[in-house]
């Protein structure tokens, strides 16, 4: 009988190797980033289509590849970074396995241009399916671009295992943030199917933070920082009232490289017992540095579990870090660190529409808990009411407008009057922040009196920010009632549409719609808010999910956010006008109990305030 048993060709090889390096576009991300940062790049461009299936480029002025090095980058076990075995237990490079290019190369149509600093031509390579198609020179700029196109179009199985495009994209920007919270020193664009929808100036790890989870998240954080003969800490913690249901914004790095432990999680977060709530996870961003040698990394390429030599006492340091840290954070609540917001074009998402504020309640506040820290603001009429527990650069606004109020009236009165004194002195007492005054005007604004200062609102945005907020809540928290619809009535949408609504059933229920959906196209509404006059149905579901795929395609905002924005612009405009004085001082109530009573959902400035000095130079 023959011999039954041969080597199996390269590109079968690779493409089961493929199998277990590229599982989804957001594999090949993460292999192509951490290339380019092997690479020494300055500046990494991410370009993303279709959520990966048709387009993962990563553009990076790194160090380049010489003609056959283009080439053979290709190849399986092909790296310029170990070789040999005892190098594996010094790796300092993302990479060393020499095996993420001849997996994607297996499964994709790949383009790859590259130049070294010292060349003048670049090469280009052109490799379909393991097959080189072209290999010669081209004129590119120093670094390399790798364009990997029709992720696995040879492999249909994998392409039908692929989720929704939305998930699909988390899990590119989830693998796109592991890689630029390390490198905070390297700038990084992302495109989005033609737009550029993120852009990370360099700088230091704070603005890195911030310019990925938004400016709010400057007030969520304190420094940790710890370090010993055989181990280093540094990093951020989330301030415990950040803490989330969902562990989403935990990231835990170590020598560099995103990790995950439930060991060393737990490490963390039990040092926070207490603090935060049950079922509740504080976000953080630790960076571990130990020898090398004491970590196990040569462990499956996409695994993000590690081995560490010394488990026990990483973990006890950890924890006793974190205490420290949380210790010494309440002791100095209000440091602010080396952040400037107007020096931080990291923030800025350029050529996109403005995104709303990354607003997050927290649901497990308590109105009528008093705190340490809770500002004691009280309306007229009303009594004493305590705003809630906002982060304290949010409220900077509002402390700053009552601020500002005060030093008005002293600075106004050219020889103070012992009576007048005493007025200011009572003022500064007890904050007493009454509207004396209001007027309705233009359908839309409301101005009101307060201590002698003009206050001009946007009711509109004030309700949508008020609206917005309790949505928020509705959605994470306490769901809104509904009242059964006696003789519901039927809504009749477009396939598209109805597939999304079908999506948000559940969402839409937490808000007070109970939606059946009778086809693909038309759904029964079963039940409404209670008390609330919802007018035209069909056209408000219409409104919401256009407005929330618009939202998910062009901002990517995740679902409870964009969902509650949506309809809070629906039924911002559905509020009875204010008439009295109870209702004008119940809105400005309302507003300041929101977390950012500054700006609208979509991003708009709810109030000004005019003082004197503004109607001078109205008249001048
Ligand atoms: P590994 O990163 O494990 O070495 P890869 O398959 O990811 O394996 O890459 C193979 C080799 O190709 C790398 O070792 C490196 O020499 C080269 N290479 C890949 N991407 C780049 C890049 N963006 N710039 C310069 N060289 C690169
Ligand atoms: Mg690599």
């Amino acid at each position: 009988m023959n011999d039954i048993i041969h080597l199996l060709p390269d590109a079968v090889a690779n493409q089961i190797a493929a199998g277990e390096v590229v599982q989804r576009p957001a594999s090949a991300v993460k292999e192509l980033l951490e290339n380019a940062v092997d690479a020494g790049a300055r500046h990494i461009q991410l370009i993303i289509k279709d959520a990966g299936r048709t387009l993962v480029q990563v553009v990076d002025d790194g160090k380049g590849m010489s003609f056959n090095d283009a080439r053979l980058c290709f190849e399986r076990h092909a790296t310029s970074k170990i070789s040999c075995a005892d190098d594996l237990f010094a790796i300092r490079t993302k990479g060393f396995r020499g095996e993420a290019l001849a997996s994607i190369a297996a499964i994709a149509q790949v383009e790859l241009k590259t130049r070294r600093p010292e060349d003048e031509t670049a090469t280009r390579v052109v490799i379909e399916g393991s097959e080189i198609k072209e290999h010669g020179l081209t004129v590119a700029p120093v670094g390399t671009s790798i364009a990997v196109n029709n992720l696995f179009f040879n492999v249909p199985a994998r392409r039908n295992f692929l989720k929704s495009d939305a998930t699909e994209f988390a899990n590119i920007e989830e693998e796109f943030n592991r890689v630029v919270l390390v490198h905070p020193d390297i700038a990084f664009t992302l495109y989005y199917n033609g737009k550029m929808v993120l852009q990370l100036a360099a700088g230091n790890l704070k603005q890195r933070i911030t310019g990925v989870f938004g400016t709010a998240f400057n007030d969520r954080i304190f420094p940790i920082e710890q370090e010993t003969d055989f181990m280093k800490i540094g990093g951020f913690l989330g301030k415990p009232e950040h803490a989330k249901k969902k562990r989403s914004e935990q990231y835990l790095f170590i020598n560099h490289r995103f990790v995950k432990s439930s060991s060393l999680n737990f490490a963390i977060e039990n040092a926070y017992a207490q603090l935060v709530p049950e079922g509740h996870h504080p976000p953080y961003f630790i960076y571990i540095e130990v020898n090398p040698a004491t970590v196990d990394v040569n462990i499956s390429p996409t695994k993000v579990e590690v081995k560490l030599q010394d488990d026990r006492l990483v973990f006890g340091f950890l924890n006793a870090a974190v205490k420290k840290a949380i210790g010494e954070f309440s002791l100095v609540p209000q440091l602010d660190f080396d952040y400037d917001k107007d020096l931080d074009p990291g923030n800025v998402p350029t050529g996109m529409p403005i995104k709303p504020p990354t607003v997050t309640l927290d649901p497990s506040y308590n109105p009528f808990r008093s705190s340490g820290s809770t500002h004691k603001v009280s309306f007229g009429g009303g009594g004493g009411y305590s705003a809630p527990q906002r982060p304290s650069g949010m409220s900077q606004d509002w402390d700053s407008f009552l601020r500002d109020i005060k030093t008005t009236e002293v600075t106004a009165a050219p020889a103070p009057q012992p009576a007048q004194m005493q007025i200011v002195d009572e003022a500064a007492s007890d904050d007493p922040i009454a509207a004396e005054a209001f007027l309705p005007i233009y359908k839309k604004y409301l101005i009101v009196k307060i201590k002698g200062q003009l206050m001009v609102v946007n009711l509109y945005r004030a309700y949508e920010r008020i609206i917005y907020e309790s949505y928020i809540t509705a959605l994470k928290d306490t769901p809104v009632v509904v009242q059964q619809s006696l003789f519901p009535e039927t809504v009749t949408l477009t396939a598209a549409q109805g597939e999304l609504l079908n999506e948000l059933k559940d969402e839409f229920k937490r808000l007070g719609y109970e939606i059946e959906p009778m086809s693909s196209t038309n759904f029964a509404i079963n039940g409404t808010p209670v008390n609330e006059e919802i007018g035209d149905i069909q056209e408000l579901i219409e409104s919401i999910i256009d407005d929330y795929r618009s939202n998910r395609m062009n901002r990517m905002m995740e679902t409870e956010k964009n969902l509650a924005l949506c309809m809070a612009r629906q039924r911002r405009s559905s509020v009875k006008p204010i008439v009295t004085m109870e209702e004008a001082n119940s809105l400005l109530q309302q507003l300041f109990s929101c977390l950012m009573p500054t700006i609208s959902p979509s991003g708009k400035k709810i109030y000004e305030t005019v003082g004197e000095e503004y109607l001078q130079n109205l008249l001048k």
